[in-house]
């Protein structure tokens, strides 16, 4: 039952708990201490939106097991943890010296005498240019399919799946977006905001939780936008592709909304091993057979395996 202080906290989360990691990444910054701020907030803000989404579940059937809490954590560690920590914050930190000292303070196109928010926004839009067309060609191109499956096998949305990426998966939607930043000149505590910021709107765009949007979901990735990708029709599912900001969905038409509820039957239509060592093998294997003309009957009927659902995959647009 929604009761009017429910429908306040539906509206005020999603902005509310941004702007407090936003105020808290600030405070961090000024603080002098960055990464460690990071994960302290980061620990505050995962743990209230479980409470969260114990609380009040946008969808009930999510909040049972799907038998996946250790393989998204595996992941969510190894890959997205390890791999993106490791490009975003050392090897970043790395590169962004080394760029520094090709031409400070004018290397690059960079705009550095703008005040940080605006470098920021800037930040954002340039990165989400590059990101968006990573994301896009991972749903086009079947194989890089493969890899992005392991995250779109998910049976339900929560926050700790919100990690859940083959590490080549991560490494490829990472990668364009800091290239291009650092092809660009822009600074390191630039990087280091965009890193927060991602991290925060990207785990909020799987949260269970019943919230509401209204113009937000023009602006942000919400996740409201994002349960139509995980759709498994892929009209709906084959759109919004923005990891933070939905402005390249709206300029190459694939922004997505529908008055109606989302699906609440999500996945793919393949068959994704169980274990995690499994999906970590899974895609070179499918991208092998497929290389040499062979079939997938035996990945698909080994009794190690979920599903498979049926979608039509052919409505592919
Ligand atoms: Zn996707």
């Amino acid at each position: 039952m929604t009761t009017p202080f429910r429908s306040i906290v539906a509206w005020v989360a999603w902005p509310g708990i941004l702007a407090a990691c936003i105020v808290a990444t600030q405070a961090s910054f000024a603080l002098g201490q960055p990464i460690a701020g990071f994960y302290v907030t980061y620990l505050a803000f995962a743990v209230g939106l479980l409470l969260l989404e114990r609380w009040m579940p946008h969808e009930q059937a999510w909040t049972q097991s799907d038998g996946q809490l250790g393989a998204d954590l595996t992941h969510t560690l190894v890959s997205n943890g390890a791999i993106q920590g490791l490009l975003m914050f050392s090897g970043m930190i790395g590169l962004s010296a080394a760029g520094t000292a090709l031409g400070e303070p004018n290397f690059g196109l960079w705009p550095r005498h703008w005040p940080l928010a605006l470098q920021i926004v800037l930040g954002l839009i340039v990165s989400e240019f590059a990101m968006y067309w990573a994301h896009r060609i991972a749903h086009e191109w079947t194989p890089l399919w493969h890899f992005h499956a392991v995250h779109h096998s998910v049976e339900k949305l929560w926050i700790v799946n919100s990690g859940r990426f083959h590490f080549v998966d991560a490494v490829k939607s990472v990668l364009p977006g800091i290239a291009l930043l650092l092809a660009l000149g822009a600074p390191m505590d630039v990087l280091t905001w965009l890193s927060a910021l991602g991290a925060f709107i990207g785990t909020l765009t799987h949260c269970n939780v019943a919230m509401r949007f209204g113009v937000l979901s023009a602006v942000f990735n919400t996740p409201e936008l994002h349960r139509w990708h995980h759709s498994m029709d892929l009209r709906e599912g084959n759109k919004n592709y923005g990891e933070n900001i939905m402005l390249w969905d709206w300029v190459f038409g694939t922004w997505f909304n529908a008055n109606r509820r989302p699906p609440a039957t999500i996945g793919i239509p393949e068959a994704m091993p169980v274990r995690f060592r499994d999906q970590i093998v899974w895609p070179f294997r499918r991208a092998f057979r497929e290389a040499h003309g062979m079939s997938a009957t035996v990945v698909e009927t080994a009794p190690d395996l979920r599903g498979p659902r049926l979608c039509e995959r052919s409505e592919a647009i």
